[in-house]
């Protein structure tokens, strides 16, 4: 078969002029606007018509395209060819390699219904594999069509790859080159997206492409678990996750070490084997440290000895003795027992989260003398010698460190005694150092010396949370879109701070786990607006670009809302509402004040609106919003706008209460307006929820308790309602 220039394929015309209405093609303009206008100048000539042409493919390939590549040229051309003639070569490859390619080709046959043969022959001619192993990489090297030394040096240069297309005798040659393994992965699934955004079904289309691409954070991952059970078991998530390049989770490991030292470490080891077909780094990680002997028959909680001694000479329930001769010992049989018996080369541990009370202790015993600096060195020592005794057994076991808001004051003491081949991911719960931090106008590391340690030769990474109401532990999710913008910022501050590592909390679902990847990989390359228009593109809605303007207008009103509300603080948010509109304080922290979130909007856009006229604005914004989602006739968008008016009438109908509370007419019309606008939520948030594809077993557990909720709203109005009565 000849190989022909394919102008246009089935899927960017469909994505052009898939739309009926003039104003979705309106829409479709804007992502591409002079080409629009040169496509509808009938008097143009063939030439001028290819040419644009030309460029509007090149933009409709680069939309679909996740993450955007670093660098990346497209001449517009794209080369057709029968299934049937298209061959792969792929030289020396490991076995983790060749597991990668085989799951391309199994993808290929599936996807086109033949095999990629083999070898040399065929008119599309795929090269595949790692430059020093590879002789034809190495000439095409040589030859100039791939450029190895900035492969090479790219940062990251293990998840860095390159693909070129190269004309030869009347055929296509690809080649797909990478340094290591997980260079390779990445060329192979990017080349499969270049491939799917062009072809149509009976046909292999590649458009002509030259890309040098790598990410810009090293280790980018979730937090992997709900409660007790691990969401990465299947390989359709597993793969999912890796083809969104995040490449990283890790899980909780539950050990016990009963009285006789005998050692029982729950875990599936398959599931470290499953996680690297898809080159994705599973991580076991254990508790924070004072969790493990709080409780008996738990972790080590058969040790009350090993527990520090309070002031008054009693146990402390959860922190350690460390000049304890048998707490060294204990986490030393602990280590070995996970580099004996857990296949990951790689192992994550928390220190201390709790802050001894008054900065004094944990413990008193005559050896401690309730030195709280003194207690964090020593945990930090102990896991270092327990992690080197385990290195003996297993020399490849690397450790991840992770801070937290109990070392926040030590940080610096400790770091002096961990080694810098450590990883260490910076968290903090609450307090100064806080990493899950709900405001919008910080950076998040502001009050880490990142710089410094970066300088001192630290490897450093970072635990946030991206979509602010998604509990930390239950997962919830209360709205919709909350993302784009403020992960954007959030990478760009960790890029530039040298950060190796972002180990987020996030619901996997594919909007926010998308926008995540999206800026871990390419923190600098597309907007926040971009990225949507990206993920509509890829959702194949009907209008791309409107989708990404309303998902962008929406992330206001989400992140307002979200600032000072997760699944676990709602209740009280909306009880607060109700205490208020009766004339009583909440007798709770003003944190769960729910208007927070809009008063720091106004503080960061220094617009001067009052609160109300804040919430007025963003309602208008909210129904402008709905009226776009008609066209887009996309239901995760239409229910997730839907869910957010409906908060924001419920926050302005407050608002308005609160404004006109000393007319007693007005007062009273707010106050009767508000229980039927909150019992609607429920509702619009069951059916925003059930349009995501959220991992089904994450969702399970992700439920929220509305039903709880309205109980006790109800619970609060009717006795504000008694009390006015008997006034
Ligand atoms: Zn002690």
């Amino acid at each position: 078969m000849k190989i022909g220039i394919c102008a246009f394929s089935a899927t960017l015309m469909l994505l052009l002029n898939g739309c009926g209405t003039e104003h979705q093609k309106n829409d479709e303009a804007k992502v591409i606007p002079q080409l629009k206008n040169k496509l509808a100048d009938t008097h143009s000539s063939t030439d001028l018509k290819n040419k644009a042409r030309a460029k509007l493919n090149c933009k409709m390939i680069k939309v679909l395209l996740h993450p955007l590549p670093h660098e990346l040229e497209l001449s517009g051309k794209t080369h057709c060819v029968s299934p049937q003639a298209c061959s792969l070569e792929i030289g020396s490859l490991s076995i983790q390699e060749l597991l990668f390619v085989e799951d391309f080709k199994a993808r290929w046959m599936k996807r086109f219904g033949a095999e990629l043969e083999a070898g040399k022959a065929g008119k599309l001619h795929i090269v595949a594999g790692i430059v020093k192993k590879n002789k034809s990489l190495q000439e095409a090297g040589k030859k100039g069509v791939l450029d190895l030394k900035r492969l090479a040096d790219r940062p990251n240069p293990e998840q860095a790859y390159s693909i070129v297309t190269n004309q030869s005798n009347g055929n296509l040659n690809v080649y797909l080159a990478a340094n290591e393994s997980s260079g390779l992965y990445y060329a192979l699934r990017m080349f499969e997206q270049l491939v799917l955004a062009s072809s149509r079904k009976q046909e292999v289309a590649v458009p002509e492409v030259r890309i040098i691409d790598w990410p810009d954070i090293k280790a980018r991952g979730l937090w992997g678990g709900v409660g007790r059970k691990f969401a990465f078991e299947g390989d359709s998530e597993l793969s999912e996750f890796g083809g969104l390049t995040l490449n990283e989770v890790n899980f909780a490991l539950y050990p016990t070490i009963s009285r006789d030292m005998s050692f029982r470490l729950g875990v599936d080891n398959s599931r470290f084997e499953r996680g690297r077909r898809h080159n994705v780094n599973i991580v076991p990680r254990v508790s924070h440290m004072e969790h493990l002997l709080k409780r008996p028959g738990l972790f080590f909680g058969d040790f009350p000895e090993l527990r520090a001694k309070g002031k008054d000479g009693g146990g402390m329930n959860r922190f350690w003795c460390y000049a304890h001769p048998n707490s060294q010992l204990l986490l030393d049989r602990f280590y070995e027992g996970i580099a004996r018996k857990v296949e990951s080369n790689q192992f994550c541990i928390w220190p201390t989260e709790s802050r001894p009370p008054n900065g004094e202790g944990p413990c008193f015993c005559p050896a401690c003398k309730g030195d709280a600096r003194a207690y964090f060195t020593n945990e930090i020592k102990h896991i270092i010698h327990a992690w080197r005794k385990a290195q003996a057994i297993r020399p490849s076991l690397k450790l991840t460190l992770i801070t937290s808001q109990g070392t926040y004051p030590y940080n610096d003491d400790i770091l002096k005694l961990i080694p810098k081949e450590v990883r260490i991911d910076l968290y903090g719960g609450s307090g100064p150092g806080n990493t899950y931090i709900n405001e919008i106008n910080k950076q998040l590391l502001a009050g880490y010396p990142v710089a410094k340690w970066r300088q001192q030769g630290y490897r450093i990474g970072v635990v946030p949370i991206f979509a602010l109401s998604c509990d930390g532990a239950a997962r919830a999710m209360l709205f919709p879109f909350m993302t784009p913008s403020l992960v954007k910022m959030r990478m760009m501050e960790f890029v530039d701070k040298g950060l190796e590592a972002v180990m987020a909390w996030l619901p996997f679902d594919s909007f926010n786990t998308a926008a995540m990847a999206e800026f871990a990989w390419n923190a600098h390359g597309r907007t926040p607006e971009e990225f949507a228009v990206s993920w509509a593109a890829q959702k194949r809605l009907k209008s791309p670009a409107l989708a990404g303007k309303i998902i962008c207008m929406l992330e206001r009103p989400a992140v307002a809302l979200s600032m000072n509300m997760r699944a676990r603080t709602m209740i009280r948010c909306v009880q607060s509402l109700a205490f208020r509109m009766n004339g009583q304080k909440a007798p709770w922290s003003p944190r769960y004040d729910m208007l927070r979130g809009f008063e720091a909007r106004i503080q960061l856009d220094g617009s001067g609106r009052t609160v109300h006229e804040e919430v007025v604005h963003m309602l208008k914004t909210c129904h402008d919003a709905i009226k776009l989602c008609r066209k887009v006739d996309d239901e995760e968008l239409t229910t997730g706008a839907l869910l957010l008016t409906q908060w924001i009438t419920v926050i302005e109908n407050y608002t308005a209460f609160l404004k006109h509370q000393q007319d007693p007419k007005l007062a009273k019309k707010f106050k009767a307006d508000i229980s039927p606008l909150i019992a609607e939520l429920p509702k619009r948030w069951e059916t925003w929820i059930a349009t995501l594809d959220l991992n089904k077993r994450l969702l399970k557990a992700s439920r929220l308790d509305f039903a709880k909720v309205m109980k006790e709203f109800n619970q609060q109005t009717d006795a504000g309602e008694k009390e006015l009565v008997t006034e």
